[in-house]
């Protein structure tokens, strides 16, 4: 079977006028399934957002699509090559309306302020399956009942500001789903969010996955939400997608130096009255113009040595489809980290 989206060896460029060209994520390979979820975590500045930006052709005007090719293939259909799509173009603007959607950690940035959700979403139903207006608000009041809006039919009178954050966002995820899309990609879409709310958006998001069979690629900072909802996780250091497979084996046993600390960094229960003293990484990401050379971890990196700074990684197979980038596995010398 073809998988839903494949991402082959993508490259994304930053342009400015001064300086030459800033290669913002560079060889990155990705794989999803239809109704699967992916989690792309790493550190802010990584380039989770600007590679899930690429899949809906949604990239600032001076950022290109440099290298590689993203397949798109919806059961039944034909692989599409989106990269090699013009942004603007028919096919595209297909397949961001009707069969990718995305939701964002500000629900403002996809809801209009002026109208009220319920238009907004008959709207949507209306451009998208061709349905009547009072046929379309049917279905917008089942898709903000579905979302857990509570009194739906009402609520979908009110304007989003008249609405709490949660519901805010619930509205948001309701707009997205009015497509039925086959992938829903969620750039960090509980961060704002106080823990509670955050964890019934998950729950949410998990039973609608269900309901519909959608694959997810969702984007975040926080391992405890890779852990909930994952099947794959990818983990992004300075462009760079330094390990990924299989969340429970990642997990397990991480193999990248970066990873391994990402995990440290994570308070257990056991831990937590310890959570001052464990310290997470040590300095800071460096931009993406002073990316060092070889590997991008080498500034920060506990175990870096001399083969690090002259040449980037190859990846390494471990075992099913964890791999990772780091010169330590290609000679054997790093051992597998269970986290305590
Ligand atoms: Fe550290 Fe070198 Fe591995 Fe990079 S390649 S993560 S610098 S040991
Ligand atoms: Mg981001």
């Amino acid at each position: 079977d073809k998988p839903l989206l494949k991402l082959e060896d993508v490259e994304i460029a930053f342009s400015s006028p001064d300086e030459a060209d800033i290669v913002a994520v560079r060889q990155v390979d990705l794989t999803l399934a239809a109704g699967k979820t992916l989690c792309l975590v790493g550190e802010s500045g990584c380039g989770k957002s600007v590679t899930a930006r690429a899949i809906l052709r949604l990239l600032d005007a001076n950022a290109v699509i440099s290298r590689g090719r993203i397949l798109f293939c919806p059961p039944g259909e034909e692989a599409v090559d989106i990269a090699a799509l013009e942004p603007n173009s028919l096919p595209m603007r297909k397949i961001r309306g009707n069969k990718v959607s995305m939701i964002f950690q500000e629900p403002m940035s996809s809801l209009s302020p002026v109208h009220t959700i319920g238009d907004q979403i008959d709207e949507m139903i209306m451009l998208h399956e061709g349905l009547k207006p009072k046929e379309a608000r049917e279905r917008t009041v089942s898709l903000l009942d579905q979302v857990g809006i509570p009194g739906p039919r009402e609520r979908a009178d009110a304007y989003p500001f008249q609405l709490s954050g949660g519901l805010r966002q619930r509205a948001m995820i309701a707009m997205a789903l009015s497509c039925t899309p086959n992938l829903l990609i969620a750039d960090e879409p509980t961060t704002a969010l106080d823990v509670t709310t955050q964890a019934q958006i998950l729950d949410l998001l998990k039973k609608l996955q269900d309901d519909y069979g959608m694959a997810m690629l969702f984007i975040t900072h926080d391992l405890g939400v890779v852990a909930e909802i994952a099947d794959d996780v990818a983990v992004m250091y300075l462009g760079d997608v330094v390990e990924q497979g299989n969340v429970f084996d990642v997990f397990r046993a991480p193999r990248h130096p970066y990873t391994q600390a990402l995990m440290r960094s994570i308070p257990t229960i056991a831990r937590k009255s310890e959570r001052q003293r464990l310290s997470p990484i040590k300095g800071t990401v460096p931009s993406a113009k002073d990316r060092p050379e070889g590997c991008a971890f080498t500034s920060r990196c506990p175990h870096a040595f001399e083969p690090c700074t002259g040449r980037q990684p190859g990846r390494t197979p471990i075992g099913g489809n964890h791999v990772a980038r780091c010169h330590l596995l290609t000679e054997d010398r790093l051992e597998a980290e269970v986290p305590a």
